[in-house]
């Protein structure tokens, strides 16, 4: 996958542009940070746009396909989950061009364009397909840590918007579905989304083009949410610190509808408010709590690079952590000279089981089934408190006592 040129309004960040329009200048000239996870992306994308291309577009001899995945396989950010990852995009890849009554148009890695609705706005489709009516946008998304979800997802309906214009020329005006799909094999799999032509276009026109034209001019409203996990100023924003502060309007705000059983009132105090916190309102906290967790280590990496870089932040220093002892000369070396001292063989190796975490990961999801197969099974964890949103069912004492707790 081609690096995503970075347009100020792009497909990828509109989700933040479009709920805080002020991050877009604010940010436009912040550094990119480049993570080690960024970089797995891109390699599993690339590996992800391979195998689509040999199947959909142009079929390489045997020899050159091999030559090229091992060379993609010989990165340093490569793991082997990514094998069994990219075959589950191109199995969906698959079955959404068997669910077209005769094979769609395949284009892989399409760069479209959507400056119509949104100022220089243009980004990188993944896969597009469009025949008999419809249209089909697919991207793959190689991350765990945030479940992306397709439904009313807007970086998705930008690349339909991008897609329709690109095809328009060759297609006219015949499409009238658009079916939008998110693989993301590390999060749960694949999502998706349809909606027909006249929904896309009242959201394209009518909710994105105004915001995106205020984010463009400039505009200098800001609001912080879950979006603020991708800005660039998510240390630095005063918004967002704003936001983390602001707890007393939690206090006593029980919605409506919602059952507080609990002596809201104090009483001893007639009108008084109780010295308790209501279990409605821990709850409104320990959800604060994790975006105010979040951005305090946000906070403490921004202040530690600043201060490697001579800026010094009041009240704190750089120090050095814990280091680590390690052989010199590598460990071989040192285990001979070891031995010759009188130090025992046995006692310079550790021979330790492999996790079945650990096996399936230096296997692969795949090799490991096969090998593993009725050799393990799954033991229950500790009830562990997570927010609502959580897919797993609620614990079940009686299920988890009979190990049933999945
Ligand atoms: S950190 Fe959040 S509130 Fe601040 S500019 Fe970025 S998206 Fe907006």
């Amino acid at each position: 996958m081609p690096p995503e040129k970075h347009a100020l309004l792009g497909a990828s960040s509109a989700h933040r542009w479009l709920n805080c329009p002020g991050s877009a200048r604010l940010t436009e000239n912040m550094p990119d940070s480049v993570s080690p996870y960024a970089e797995a992306g891109r390699l599993a994308h690339e590996i992800a746009e391979l195998k689509a291309r040999q199947y959909f577009v142009e079929e390489l001899p045997k020899r050159s396909f091999n030559a090229k995945l091992k060379k993609l396989k010989a990165s340093e950010h490569y793991d082997k989950s990514m094998d069994g990852a990219t075959d589950e995009y191109l199995e969906h890849l698959k079955a959404r061009a068997m669910s077209y009554p005769t094979a769609p148009t395949v284009a892989l890695e399409v760069q479209v364009d959507f400056s119509d609705i949104v100022p220089e706005g243009f980004g990188t489709a993944d896969c597009i397909m469009i025949g008999s009516g419809m249209i089909d946008v697919v991207d793959y998304k190689n991350g765990s840590g945030v479940l992306v979800k397709a439904e009313n997802n807007p970086q998705m309906m930008l690349y339909a918007w991008g897609a329709l214009n690109y095809f328009r020329p060759i297609f006219g005006d015949s499409i009238h579905t658009v079916h939008m799909s998110i693989v993301q094999p590390n999060a749960g799999g694949v999502r998706e989304w349809e909606m027909d032509i006249q929904e896309l276009t009242l959201f394209a026109e009518g909710a994105i083009a105004p915001a995106a034209y205020h984010a463009w001019h400039g505009t200098q409203e800001f609001h912080s949410g879950e979006w603020c996990q991708f800005c660039k100023a998510k240390a630095t924003c005063t918004e967002r610190a704003k936001a983390m502060f602001d707890v007393e309007p939690m206090l006593g705000a029980c919605p409506a509808g919602v059952d507080d059983d609990r002596d809201y009132f104090d009483p001893n105090h007639e009108g008084g408010r109780a010295q308790l916190l209501t279990d409605h309102e821990i709850g409104d906290i320990l959800t604060r709590g994790k975006d105010v967790a979040t951005w305090l280590k946000d906070l403490e990496a921004y202040a530690l690079k600043a201060t490697l870089d001579g800026r010094p932040i009041a009240g704190w220093k750089a120090v050095e952590g814990r280091g680590g002892r390690e052989w010199n000369g590598g460990s071989d070396a040192a285990f001979e000279q070891l031995q010759s001292r009188g130090v025992a063989e046995a006692m310079l190796y550790e021979r330790k089981p492999v996790s079945v975490a650990g096996l399936e990961k230096a296997l692969g999801k795949k090799a490991f089934a096969e090998a593993a197969d009725g050799l393990w099974s799954k033991t229950p964890g500790k009830p562990t408190l997570v927010p609502e949103s959580d897919k797993r069912p609620p614990y079940n004492p009686a299920a988890a006592a009979f190990g049933g707790g999945d």
